[in-house]
């Protein structure tokens, strides 16, 4: 009886403790956008086979001053609990269409020609979040047909007001891509549902490719659907050569990952876009 004592002693610490470090965390990324901490780096999306730049995908970094580098996967959960992502988020949209206004006066038709956004669904489902986008896209100039939305299966399973928000998008005349595609409970089903531009089929079946037949079936089976669906595919997380190719021999046109580039800095975009027109 002791012992069992003793153990949920031990067990309520460690959850103290973890409640702590996420209040401290949730704390300190309240004030990360002030004090300049957060920054946006850019993923290449290629067209296959060659790799020439079609768009980038917006990612968030944050460099703690004590931490250093804290990934996204830890701090973007903590802000969708608090509700901070509302306003970091809105922060992240206006930050990547300045960018993206900036890229088309510097580069002109080298510019990439979309940029994505991640946008969790709490963001999503914010009765102003129509209003938040249009506002970015009028301060920085950014032609609304630039900017592409990345939403979660997740963030539209549950209809309502998150399946009005991507209407309002697409009559904005921005565009839409269900990020993550296949990982969620009814992806199918929300084809049926949900209007949208561009599919991106998640890392986790990439990583068959070359695998197994069955494998390859499944992959192949979801750039058919989504082409004959009029939708962009984007293959994610393609890391070899030999996934490239088998991927544009299945049918995609689109990829992003580590083959092709890192998450790199604006300038570093410029270049990518330079040295990759007309290949
Ligand atoms: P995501 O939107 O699916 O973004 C793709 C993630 O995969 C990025 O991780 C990217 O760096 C990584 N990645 C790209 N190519 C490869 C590859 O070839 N191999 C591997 N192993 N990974 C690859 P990152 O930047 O750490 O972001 C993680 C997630 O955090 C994102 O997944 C997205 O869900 C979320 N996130 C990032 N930035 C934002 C943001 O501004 N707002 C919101 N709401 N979520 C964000
Ligand atoms: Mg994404
Ligand atoms: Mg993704
Ligand atoms: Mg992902």
């Amino acid at each position: 009886k002791n012992r069992g004592r003793g153990r949920c002693v031990e067990f309520d610490q460690g959850m103290d403790v973890r409640a702590q470090e996420h209040a401290r965390l949730a704390a300190d990324l309240s004030a990360a956008v002030e004090r300049n901490e957060l920054a946006l780096v850019y993923q290449p999306i290629v067209t296959l086979p060659h790799g020439e730049l079609a768009g980038v995908e917006a990612l968030v970094r944050w460099t703690h001053p004590v931490r250093g580098f804290v990934s996204p996967a830890e701090f973007i959960p903590v802000a969708e609990r608090t509700g901070l992502i509302v306003q970091l988020g809105a922060w992240v949209l206006y930050e990547a269409c300045t960018q993206g206004a900036a890229w088309l006066k510097e580069l002109g038709p080298a510019a990439p020609g979309r940029i994505s956004v991640n946008v969790s669904a709490r963001q999503l489902i914010e009765p102003d979040f129509p209003t938040v986008v249009e506002a970015a896209l009028l301060a920085s100039g950014l032609p609304a047909e630039r900017l592409t939305v990345e939403i979660t299966e997740t963030a539209v399973f549950d209809g309502g007001p998150a399946l009005a928000a991507v209407t309002a998008m697409r009559e904005l005349g921005v565009k839409v891509a269900l990020d993550d595609f296949g990982t969620g409970h009814s992806s199918l089903g929300l084809l049926r549902t949900c209007p949208i531009d561009v599919l991106k089929v998640d890392k986790s079946f990439v990583d068959g490719v070359g695998q197994s037949p069955e494998q390859e079936a499944i992959i192949t089976s979801l750039s058919q659907i989504g082409t004959s669906m009029r939708l962009l595919v984007v293959a994610e997380g393609v890391e070899t050569a030999a996934q490239a190719e088998r991927l544009h021999e299945i049918g995609y046109r689109y990829a992003q990952g580590y083959h092709f580039a890192r998450p790199l800095k604006p300038a570093d975009i410029a270049d990518y876009a330079t040295a990759t027109a007309g290949v």
